[in-house]
């Protein structure tokens, strides 16, 4: 995701920013100056709730990046690696580059968010009754015992059992952990994650009918809810259709390579027009020297194509382009879909050694689903 924003780094954790987050940190900084803390403190001026505003959703944020870090450290310790966590639009996300391998590991990482969320909130109000006890008075306070409310919600909400939410992980390693069955786990957790998608859209309908915008943000976040319970149940299903197929399995051997001699007429002709690729290795003898696209073409000028030859317009390979030939097929099926590609050249001990391509990877997918195998 290029439109994230790298924060930083934590215990080996990548943190970033979704550009969609500052839209809700200005919307909760919005409600809070404007809504929350004038009705507190009706007296005071719009610059200081305004500055009460910022202070509480900035601490709100950082309760967020705890709750996140919290999943994130404690899947790290069960071998469920993390690297990355996003914060965007809804909250947080930490992305791991597998599923669970045990409902036991899988029950620690889910609970750990609400915990540290609850954990909090208690933090929280603790601090705001030892500052009221203190005798110091002060506006800042009151961002504290919001804080500690908002926490609360934030535990609650998350344990709701719907699929990708907390709740949902924790229901489907108790499924998992009862059935030894990881598929139907899944599908009852997604199903689960719809459930409770469509009660959240009901009832912010209901809200909004009588009168209240907040609605909005309740439909809004049980939309997207829906569609990460579909999204996150296909990419598991698809991850254990492929789960023992490497690229090896699924690569045709024969790729259509191309010499460096070659000229950009015979290129269009007899290659782009023919194979309808939009690009090509070149290779010189046995060496993959890089490859030529339709686009690099396009930018020499037509009269040109007779006499410039393929090497003069040769582009060199990256990592994105290429996949090993021992790498499981659903890393290449990702890899494609992340940048756009219809295919992946294979490569073996630095040798180009066949085609990947995203109508293989999916054609088998459908027989496998057909045959239910
Ligand atoms: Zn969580």
């Amino acid at each position: 995701m290029e439109s994230d924003i790298r924060l930083g780094k934590i215990f080996g954790i990548e943190i970033y920013i979704s550009y969609s987050w500052f839209i809700i940190f200005a919307l909760v900084t919005f409600a809070l100056a404007f809504g929350f803390f004038p009705q507190q403190f009706p007296d005071h001026s719009v610059g200081s709730n305004v500055a009460i505003g910022l202070f509480s959703s900035a601490l709100f944020f950082a309760s967020l990046l705890f709750h996140e870090m919290s999943h994130s450290l404690v899947a790290n310790r069960n071998n469920i690696p993390v690297k990355k966590i996003t914060l965007f639009i809804f909250g947080g996300m930490s992305q791991m580059s597998e599923e669970p391998k045990d409902p036991r590991a899988e029950f620690k990482m889910a609970l750990a968010g609400p915990a540290s969320s609850l954990f909090l909130a208690g933090a929280f109000l603790v601090l705001f009754r030892a500052l009221l006890a203190s005798g110091i008075t002060s506006e800042y306070f009151a961002a504290f015992f919001w804080l500690a409310q908002i926490n609360l919600m934030l535990a609650i909400f998350n344990l709701a059992p719907g699929f990708p939410l907390d709740g949902g992980r924790v229901l489907r390693a108790a499924v998992w952990s009862a059935t030894g069955d990881f598929e139907r786990a899944t599908n009852i957790a997604a199903k689960g994650g719809q459930v409770v998608a469509f009660l959240l859209i009901g009832f912010g309908i209901l809200l909004f009918l009588g009168g209240n915008i907040g609605g909005i943000w309740l439909i809004l976040i049980g939309w997207f809810l829906n569609q990460s319970a579909v999204g996150s149940f296909r990419q598991v299903m698809l991850q254990h259709t492929l789960a023992d197929v490497s690229v090896h399995n699924i690569m045709s051997h024969e790729v259509t390579t191309v010499e460096p001699d070659t000229t950009l007429e015979d290129l269009v002709n007899h290659f782009f027009l023919r194979h309808r690729f939009g690009r090509f290795p070149v290779m010189g003898g046995d060496e993959l020297m890089g490859i030529v696209t339709l686009h690099d073409i396009k930018d020499v000028p037509r009269q040109d194509w007779a006499t410039v030859t393929a090497g003069e317009i040769i582009e060199p390979i990256d990592e994105t382009m290429t996949i090993g030939e021992n790498e499981p097929a659903i890393k290449a099926l990702l890899k494609m879909a992340g940048e756009g590609a219809g295919h992946l050249l294979v490569i073996n001990n630095g040798h180009l050694v066949g085609l990947v391509t995203k109508t293989d990877i999916m054609g088998l997918i459908r027989v496998r689903g057909e045959l239910d195998l």
